[in-house]
């Protein structure tokens, strides 16, 4: 019997050191657009817990042997089955993060990539053969650099990316030789408990990977126990920086939020820069790390662009995350609608103009644009995680710079120019991980570097990358004479 027979459609189980196990702890998953529970998982304890990582130790030693050929063998035979149970995952996507089945559909094909990507970079893991004479000490040396997996991994994901953020923790550790213990948001564990599915069906050696809904007692484990060798968070700021203090010695990468600016110059193609602008400002309702939170748009085009911008908003179709029509939907529960219409609320009464939006019906906030807005505001200061944009006109290229700059946060910046000079300021000066010109902060192809400086993070992910904080150097220094 196949592990897909084992289960009731809507119910999925801990994979727990290679095996799919119920325990007595239920979790109900809830649908953030019906509110009701749409899904039933289970929750791992200490004890299963120490199972998960007792099989990881006794995995590392195999992963750690397991040949490239094997590890690109299994990769692609995961981006093949991802791609063979695409409707499956956008309907859990769909009913478990209120995902709109297009963008569902985006993020499962570039899931699918995530691990044909971390398939190459298995073939082209980093080494280097090192001369020592450059002191006379070092008369008659050689030396050959070989990275190695660093051990085993524990891996926290966010609800956003149920899936392709999973995918990009878990592919990495495969590719580099690392056994891994996942846990999942607890809002949205089922993609990647179906990912396990589809795993546990690939010759990946046992116990390599453990995926473990936990509630934030057990989970705390994975930052503390000193078994694991990398710990790799991707969520909340203020979560991912309170755990760096409570990780003891082992590595740390986090990958945290932002409140991603779009710089639109007086040469942008201003069509193009709204129609993008949209997408980065109400994709998923907002709620991505690199959401286009902040739009600087030069004072001449202003007025063309907010009115191109609110146009564009009403052609929005707005609803049901399981229809094939959907652009947006809810946000992830009631609870993070109210609190931005509280931001924007308090925006608004200390000066801010309202140009689109501001109302909610329960976790159905509606596309806003706010301008006028002051930097101390917390929709322009903090990270705002919804589908609220600030539109800000400026006169100069490099106070817009500046602008953006003036931020806690250094995740992505956006810029619409075609001036090259102002495209080399941009990247000189701007204090983030990725600029992006003629897009939004909002694009990411799935091999490029990715991550932040200041409050947005630590390390980068993107498999290439990824790995190099998955491996550890070792040096091997021999005579030749
Ligand atoms: P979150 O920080 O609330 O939770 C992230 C994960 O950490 C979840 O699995 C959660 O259950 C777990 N967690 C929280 N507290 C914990 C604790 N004390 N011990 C163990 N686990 C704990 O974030 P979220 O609401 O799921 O996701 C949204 C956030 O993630 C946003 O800030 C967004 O910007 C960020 N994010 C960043 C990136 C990136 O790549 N930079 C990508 C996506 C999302």
């Amino acid at each position: 019997m196949s592990a897909f027979e084992h289960y009731h459609p809507s119910q999925y189980s801990p994979y727990i050191g290679g095996h799919f196990q119920l325990t007595p702890h239920a979790l109900d998953v809830f649908s953030p657009y019906s509110g009701k529970p749409v899904y039933k998982t289970y929750l791992a304890g200490p004890d299963e817990f120490e199972i998960a990582l007792q099989a990881a130790c006794s995995a590392k030693t195999v992963m750690q042997d397991f040949p490239v050929y094997h590890r690109y063998r299994v990769l692609m035979q995961i981006a093949e089955a991802i791609s063979a149970h695409r409707e499956q995952f956008a309907t859990i996507m769909a009913r478990e993060a209120g995902k709109p089945l297009k963008t569902a559909f985006v993020e499962i094909d570039r899931a699918v990539q995530t691990f044909q990507i971390a398939a190459e970079e298995a073939k082209r893991l980093p080494g280097e053969l090192l001369s020592i004479d450059w002191h006379p000490s070092g008369a008659g040396k050689d030396a050959i650099v070989k990275y190695f997996p660093i051990g085993i991994v524990a891996a926290i994901t966010p609800f956003n990316f149920p899936l392709n953020l999973v995918a990009h923790k878990i592919a990495p550790a495969i590719a580099a030789g690392c056994p891994i213990v996942l846990k999942p948001a607890s809002k949205t564990p089922i993609s990647a408990l179906l990912l396990a599915k589809i795993i546990d069906q690939t010759d990946l050696p046992t116990g390599a990977l453990s995926v473990l809904p936990m509630d934030r007692q057990t989970g705390n484990q994975l930052v503390t126990d000193e078994r694991f060798d990398l710990l790799s968070f991707t969520g909340s700021s203020e979560v991912g920086w309170e755990m760096k203090q409570r990780a003891g010695k082992k590595r740390v990468v986090l990958e945290l939020g932002g409140n991603a600016a779009l710089v639109v110059d007086q040469d942008a193609d201003l069509q193009t820069a709204v129609a993008k602008a949209v997408k980065g400002g109400f994709g998923y309702a907002g709620q991505s790390c690199i959401h286009t939170q902040r739009i600087y748009v030069e004072a001449s085009r202003f007025d063309d662009f907010v009115a191109l911008f609110r146009d564009r908003i009403n052609d929005l179709v707005i609803g049901d995350p399981e229809s094939a029509e959907t652009d947006m939907s809810v946000m992830i529960n009631e609870q993070h609608a109210t609190r931005i219409e509280a931001w924007v609320n308090e925006a608004v009464a200390a000066g801010a103009t309202l140009i689109a939006g501001g109302n909610r019906d329960c976790a159905l906030y509606a596309p806003t644009v706010l301008t006028n807005t002051d930097k101390q505001m917390k929709i322009c200061a903090q990270e705002a995680f919804a589908p609220v944009v600030v539109i800000e006109p400026f006169s100069d290229f490099k106070q817009a710079i500046a602008a953006v700059n003036d931020s806690e946060f250094g995740l992505q910046a956006g810029i619409f120019t075609f001036d090259s000079r102002k495209i080399y300021y941009a990247f000189h000066h701007l204090r983030v991980g990725g600029v992006i010109i003629n897009e939004t902060p909002t694009f990411r192809a799935d091999h490029m570097p990715y991550g932040g400086i200041k409050d947005s993070g630590l390390g980068r992910e993107g498999p290439r990358y990824a790995l190099l904080d998955m491996l550890e150097p070792k040096v091997l220094v021999m005579d030749h004479n």
